[in-house]
């Protein structure tokens, strides 16, 4: 990994709520005021005239912490898969810069992943601004790419050699071109 590979997207977004412990709390805060007014409904009905009004009072209030429980829980469901799914984003992000790396000679990306491919050559502005793995476009001058994005041409110094060579064998052989006079 080259430094230039680094800092890309690491200042990138940053935001996300902070409610996400509140909705587990409320939702513990709901289950405990629940277990409270059992131990209440329970003692009330243990002793020998029961006050059934005062039984389902407690009871209808335990409905509504059930209730508050369940709504709680399930916003901290969403919340931690909401959560899951952005870590899962970063670490692919991470992945893709520990994979691109940047190569001195051409100005470009390649990734490592796949060197067994052949060059497979990615645009630097693409990728460093937008963070967009765009394969530049070859042609058949070997080590010559561009991007169709921002118009850009890199070439490798073997490029700029072999171009030199071929415009050398041009103005030799004029009716040829591919010839080669070494
Ligand atoms: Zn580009």
């Amino acid at each position: 990994m080259t430094a230039h590979g680094r800092e890309g997207l690491a200042n990138s977004d940053g935001k996300g709520g902070t409610k996400g412990p509140m909705s587990v709390i409320a939702g513990l805060t709901a289950a405990k005021a629940t277990l409270e007014l059992t131990t209440k409904v329970m003692d009330l009905l243990n002793r020998p005239n029961v006050d059934v009004h005062a039984v389902r009072g407690h009871v209808q209030e335990m409905l509504i912490h059930v209730v508050n429980a369940q709504v709680a829980l399930g916003e901290a469901h969403v919340e931690i898969s909401d959560l899951r799914h952005e870590l899962e984003d970063r670490e692919a992000i991470k992945a893709l810069e520990a994979d691109m790396d940047f190569r001195v000679d051409g100005g470009f990306f390649v990734r490592k992943s796949e060197a067994q491919k052949g060059l497979i050559a990615y645009c630097p502005v693409c990728w460093k601004k937008d963070g967009h793995t765009i394969p530049l476009r070859t042609s058949e001058t070997p080590g010559w790419y561009h991007c169709s994005v921002h118009n850009t041409v890199f070439e490798t110094a073997a490029s700029r050699e072999y171009q030199r060579r071929q415009a050398i064998a041009g103005s030799r052989s004029p009716g040829g071109g591919s010839g080669s006079w070494m």
